[in-house]
């Protein structure tokens, strides 16, 4: 029942997003709770490789299911915890699910690389990345098979303290993405001096693109500018066939969408691609 309640999570939350505006506003109590007992954790959405139709790896987002509220979309608590000092605690929960997770798929035989959202207002923290790296470390998975996904935005507004810990994760071999890319502001400048290794064209640009020449012509520059640069190009929310066909045709990497597979929890993933590896690639490169 539970594993049921937990797939359905998005579709939920689809629901219930005419609710939540007449909700009660979640308090840092409430979070603070959550973190402690564990009910926050995270699931995972399928990234998918444009050339060869297979999954790479997996984002974990974070999902909340509070005992009072039921499902709390991420876009509700992240705020609260970064503007209550609990974002860096968030981030290292799910860190440690995350490589918990992943040790559990590695005694099955399965490695993907997985990412882990992190927001700016910890690279500040100056504990942060050495935490990062220790707990990488000592659970014994190879940081290269770690994504750090940061939001173009607040890695721009945080540059100073973001080189510096950045360059330290990225010495230790974690992959570092710029995550929304296109909802910022960053100068070609900024982007080169980022020790980045992909970049996530945000859904804006993807979604509607196939309708529209301006948003399709940019779309097209952002996938060439980031292959350019030698970093993946990933697509996200792609929610349709021709948003798929268009940024395949544009030679963009890799996409993750709703229209290949929703997050779900860890359990999950393996009985998943059990199931869809094969449909998943005869419906981006067609049947071989
Ligand atoms: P994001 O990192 O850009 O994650 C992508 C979001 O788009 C996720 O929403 C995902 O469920 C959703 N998505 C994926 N495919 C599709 C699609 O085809 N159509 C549509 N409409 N949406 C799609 P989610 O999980 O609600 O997360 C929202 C944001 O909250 C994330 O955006 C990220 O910025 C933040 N977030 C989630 N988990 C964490 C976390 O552990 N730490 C931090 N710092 N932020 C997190
Ligand atoms: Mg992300
Ligand atoms: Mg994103
Ligand atoms: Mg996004």
């Amino acid at each position: 029942v539970l594993q049921r309640a937990l797939l359905s999570f998005d579709h939920i939350l689809d629901v219930r997003q005419a609710h939540r505006r007449t909700e009660t506003e979640i308090g840092a109590d409430e979070v603070r709770e959550a973190l402690r007992s564990s009910q926050i954790l995270p699931h995972f959405q399928p990234k998918i490789c444009l050339v060869t139709g297979e999954v790479l790896g997996l984002e974990a987002l974070a999902r909340w299911i509070s005992p009072v509220r039921g499902p709390v979309s991420p876009a509700a608590f992240i705020p609260v915890a970064e503007d209550h000092g609990l974002i860096t605690e968030l981030t290292l929960n799910m860190l440690d699910a995350v490589l918990r997770q992943m040790l559990e798929w590695q005694a099955q035989g399965f490695m993907p690389s997985v990412a882990v959202n992190l927001s700016a207002l910890s690279l500040t923290e100056r504990n942060f990345v050495d935490e990062i790296i220790k707990r990488t470390r000592e659970a014994g998975i190879d940081p290269a098979k770690i994504v750090i996904e940061i939001t173009e935005s607040a890695l721009i507004s945080n540059m100073g303290a973001g080189l510096g810990a950045l360059g330290r994760l990225r010495l230790k071999g974690f992959g570092l993405s710029m995550d929304d890319y296109g909802t910022g502001f960053s100068t070609t400048q900024q982007l080169s001096r980022l020790p980045l290794t992909e970049l996530k064209i945000d859904r804006s640009f993807v979604s509607g693109a196939p309708n529209k020449t301006s948003l399709r012509t940019i779309l097209a520059s952002v996938i060439h500018m980031g292959g350019d640069l030698g970093l993946t190009t990933l697509a996200e929310g792609v929610e349709t066939e021709s948003e798929l066909r268009l940024v395949q045709s544009l030679g963009c990497h890799q996409v993750q969408g709703f229209l290949l597979a929703r997050p779900m929890p860890g359990d999950a993933v393996w009985p998943w691609l059990q199931e869809n590896a094969a449909p998943i690639k005869v419906m981006v490169i067609g049947a071989a």
